[in-house]
């Protein structure tokens, strides 16, 4: 299965389908408009909760100080905040988040969530491409992003400006599907995605074809190894990558040097 796109006829993946590259963006950004406001819950009902124990893993590497030390954190592709969040509630007082996604209905929803928390003065929200950040260079501290670049068109473009806004010494951290890697575990796992998933989804949002979206383009991203390379290749150093949960999902790493 091509797991790249064919950018030599300038098409992508949506799922199964082939499209130009220049549509991939509007489809995606129709999915999350359709299931914003029961974003959460259907995370949490997909994964039986596991998302939050692997974003929680994601913060623990990231590591953000707990004193007053000054920490700047670009969550792209960051939906209704929940990195973020977890993110402040995990550090000190000198540390504030950036929530950038393309997404206003998204981005609403998360507004909503750090009022309802009292975290609107620690966590920003800003409408934004992951492809062309409005950020100045050498801006953040560390740069997360969970489950989104999976949806980016041009994931190189997106890689090259994490390396861009990160400043020597940064982190970028990029949670996403992966490959399932345990023997057993690979066909539940086939079943529960495309038998159950869709299904859920039409009962909760009322729309299965945005998680059929989703179950078809975790197959479509690239293995864990070949997206390390791209990782290796946008600038960064000490590039690794861990498996979660037998390979559902792995956690990236990179350094700015
Ligand atoms: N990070 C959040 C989480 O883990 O709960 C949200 C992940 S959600 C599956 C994917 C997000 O990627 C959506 O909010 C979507 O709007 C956003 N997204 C898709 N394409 C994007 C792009 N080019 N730039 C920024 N955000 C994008």
């Amino acid at each position: 299965m091509d797991r790249q796109g064919d950018t030599t006829r300038n098409t992508t993946h949506f799922g199964f389908k082939d499209v130009p590259l220049s549509e991939k963006q509007t489809l995606v950004n129709d999915v999350f408009h359709s299931v914003a406001s029961r974003y959460d819950l259907m995370n949490d009902l997909m994964s039986a909760g596991l998302h939050r124990a692997w974003k929680d893993i994601m913060v623990t590497t990231l590591n953000p100080p707990r004193n007053d030390r000054p920490f700047a954190l670009l969550d792209v592709a960051g939906g209704t905040g929940d990195v973020a969040f977890r993110a402040v509630q995990a550090s000190g007082a000198g540390f504030h988040a950036t929530v950038c996604d393309i997404n206003p209905d998204m981005l609403r929803v998360g507004r909503e969530r750090a009022e309802a928390r009292r975290l609107d003065d620690r966590v920003s929200f800003v409408e934004g491409n992951a492809e062309a950040l409005a950020f100045p260079d050498r801006a953040f501290d560390g740069y997360t992003v969970a489950f989104g670049i999976r949806n980016v068109p041009r994931i190189d473009l997106a890689l090259a400006e994490a390396f861009r806004v990160l400043r020597p010494g940064g982190r970028f951290l990029c949670l996403e599907f992966s490959t399932v890697d345990m023997p057993g575990l690979d066909r539940l796992y086939d079943l529960f995605s495309f038998n159950v998933i869709p299904p859920l989804g039409r009962a909760v949002t009322g729309d299965a074809e945005s998680y059929r979206y989703l179950v078809e383009s975790i197959r479509k991203f690239p293995r864990p190894d070949a997206f390390a390379e791209m990782i290796r290749a946008a600038g960064f150093a000490r590039v690794s990558w861990q498996s979660l949960s037998g390979g559902i999902v792995a956690l990236h790493s990179g350094w700015r040097l």
